[in-house]
């Protein structure tokens, strides 16, 4: 994918304004892809002009080991220039939405994939049918065929869940009728919910959005919180049987591809895509259960700083200090190498080298895609990263963030031949949350006054119940509701949001009397677009689980800590992802590191109650 693979937690909203004046240093180099739009269209029409050699390979895989090293050679080799060129149209894109030849670039890059997917669809299906058997005698007689190992075991593995050519083929055109509920979602709740408007109490009126919405939750006087959030729910609630319609209608063509792929059930399925062991899963949500007291802690805490007694579900989300502290670029790059600095000279050098040679698009400009991401994927020329910095803490832990997902592209691509040089979502998080773990250190080694460290303290226990525990939520709804059709059983709305909301009460100690859930709220489980991609948030979850567990271990100086850490950003796809975490000393499959992130975050919570209590006297 030309995109990091999981950018959702990152995305937040770039401000309207731009800074004055732009500098060049502050655009990335786009020229390091291809000198011109030219020069990109000549790659792109040399590219299609060899696919026919890969189609020649049709019908020939199992001829010899020579034949099958050729072939699928030629297929990483044209792959890894497609991919050049996908980078470089997506980015041209990105940094200028509203340039009409930029989205034909894009859109002749499509074209240009599915091109390329169609010359390669033979690959799966014919290694299928070579067997392993006969595969494994290949790779023993061609020494050349050991960099596709293992994406040829991979496919390999999936030989008791692929059934006879008629059949694929059945399924293959299935395939294009299933996409309705998520389309019809998308549509809905993007473009036709007609939002609803409020008026807040500076008498500024405001069209409740998607956006509008993350904005005022965080509202600073409570009142309006209440108001923004009945507002908000009480549309979504209106649409609530539609919701259900379209998740159901998601749930069930779930349901089906698991019975056709002869799996017991679709987490069972969804797990196996990247051969997770199902205890990853059972551990995560037994685990986060385990540890709700620590929750529950946060909350009270919240309660307490916040000032607020009866603490409500639209209180979760003010912060919990108002800091005004700002990060132009310039000292958020400082801070950024001071704070990697544990990650050793070599990765430092990488990053200062991707600083001086521009490998980031900073600033919010007009027409600009909002959000941040990292594209790795052009395996010869180095990452790339969109930013919307906008001088707030967010932006700095932000561009932290997104340098992990550019160290890990950059080491991977160096170490890995092509073919291994991916990673899967259920490592890239590791990289990215492990940065943000070594910022909150340095952060609070640099803070000048008690209000700064309550401030980046408050901000790292956000982002525990916002990377952890809502996801391990979130997942453990998914298998609930999963669960149920697979069985056969039916769901409306009314019942999801039911089911959502016995989770989001237990969650958040409703009963205890911690934070009280208007029954309005519970519809919550509507606005969530992951759901419509079964079983992947709780990825999240178990990668700052992951990485806290690593960022101890580095920064407490554990002899080895960084060497493994290292050569697990260094092993891309060279094994399964379970292997490679267990490999660098996290076993996500049992309860260590679910252990050690909630130590994390009582440990935090300890210093500011210490701070908290210093400020009393
Ligand atoms: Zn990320």
């Amino acid at each position: 994918m030309p995109l990091a693979p999981a950018l959702a937690l990152s995305l937040w909203l770039a401000a309207p304004a731009a800074p004055p004046a732009e500098r060049p240093e502050d655009r990335w180099n786009l020229a390091d892809l291809y000198p011109s739009t030219a020069a990109w269209s000549a790659d792109a029409a040399a590219l299609e002009g060899r696919l026919p050699e890969l189609a020649a390979c049709r019908g020939h895989l199992g001829d010899s080991a020579a034949r099958l090293r050729a072939c699928l050679d030629l297929s990483a080799e044209l792959r890894r220039r497609l991919m050049r060129l996908l980078v470089y149209a997506s980015a041209l894109r990105a940094e200028d939405t509203g340039v009409a030849s930029s989205l034909e670039l894009s859109q002749r890059g499509e074209v240009l994939a599915n091109r390329f997917g169609e010359a390669a669809s033979f690959v799966r299906p014919e290694v299928l049918a070579l067997g392993a058997e006969r595969v494994g005698r290949f790779l023993s007689e061609e020494p050349g065929l050991v960099v596709h190992r293992q994406p040829l075991d991979d496919i390999l593995r999936a030989a008791p869940h692929t059934l006879d050519t008629a059949g694929e083929a059945l399924v293959a055109s299935f395939g294009l009728a299933t996409g309705a509920p998520q389309a019809a979602y998308t549509t809905l709740s993007n473009a036709d919910l007609p939002w609803p408007t409020v008026t807040l109490s500076d008498g500024k009126s405001v069209r409740l959005d998607q956006a509008a919405y993350t904005l005022h939750r965080a509202s600073r006087n409570r009142a309006d919180r209440k108001l923004v959030f009945d507002t908000f729910w009480g549309k979504w609630k209106e649409y609530e049987r539609t919701f259900g319609v379209t998740f159901y209608g998601a749930l069930k063509s779930d349901a089906v591809y698991t019975k056709v792929r002869r799996y017991p059930d679709t987490r069972a399925r969804a797990l196996d895509r990247f051969r997770l062991p199902p205890e990853v899963y059972d551990t995560l949500v037994r685990e986060t259960n385990a540890n709700l007291p620590t929750l529950h802690r946060y909350f009270r805490l919240r309660g307490r700083m916040l000032g607020v007694k009866d603490l409500r579900y639209s209180d979760v989300y003010p912060p919990l200090v108002a800091a005004d502290l700002r990060y132009p670029i310039d000292e958020s790059r400082k801070i950024m190498l001071a704070s990697l600095a544990p990650l050793g000279d070599e990765v430092l050098a990488a990053v200062e080298k991707g600083l001086r040679e521009r490998w980031m698009d900073v600033h919010p400009r007009p027409r600009k895609l909002s959000g941040a991401h990292m594209a790795g994927a052009a395996y010869d020329v180095h990452p790339y990263l969109l930013l919307n910095h906008n001088d707030d803490y967010e932006s700095l832990s932000t561009l932290v963030h997104e340098w992990g997902h550019a160290i890990h592209s950059h080491l991977s691509n160096r170490a890995q031949p092509y073919p291994t040089a991916g990673y899967a979502t259920f490592v890239a998080e590791i990289a990215s949350t492990f940065n943000e773990a070594l910022l909150l250190e340095h952060m609070l080694k640099a803070a000048r006054t008690d209000e700064e460290r309550l401030f980046f303290l408050g901000s790292a226990l956000e982002t525990l119940r916002g990377t952890f525990f809502r996801q391990a939520m979130f997942a453990e709804f998914e298998s609930e509701v999963h669960a149920r059709v697979d069985r056969g059983e039916s769901l409306t709305g009314e019942a999801l949001t039911r089911i959502y909301g016995d989770i989001l009460r237990r969650y958040h100690g409703d009963r205890e009397g911690l934070v009280k859930i208007d029954d309005l709220y519970t519809v919550e489980w509507a606005y969530i677009p992951h759901f419509y991609r079964a079983f992947y948030v709780f990825q999240y979850a178990t990668s700052i689980a992951a990485s806290a567990m690593l960022a101890d271990g580095v920064m407490r100086g554990e002899p080895g800590a960084r060497d493994r850490y290292l050569a697990l950003l260094r092993a891309g796809n060279s094994d399964y992802p379970y292997e490679l975490v267990k490999k660098a000393g996290v076993d996500l499959a049992t309860p260590a590191p679910y252990r050690a992130l909630a130590a994390r975050m009582n440990r935090i919570m300890d210093e500011m109650e210490t701070i908290l209590a210093r400020q009393k006297k």
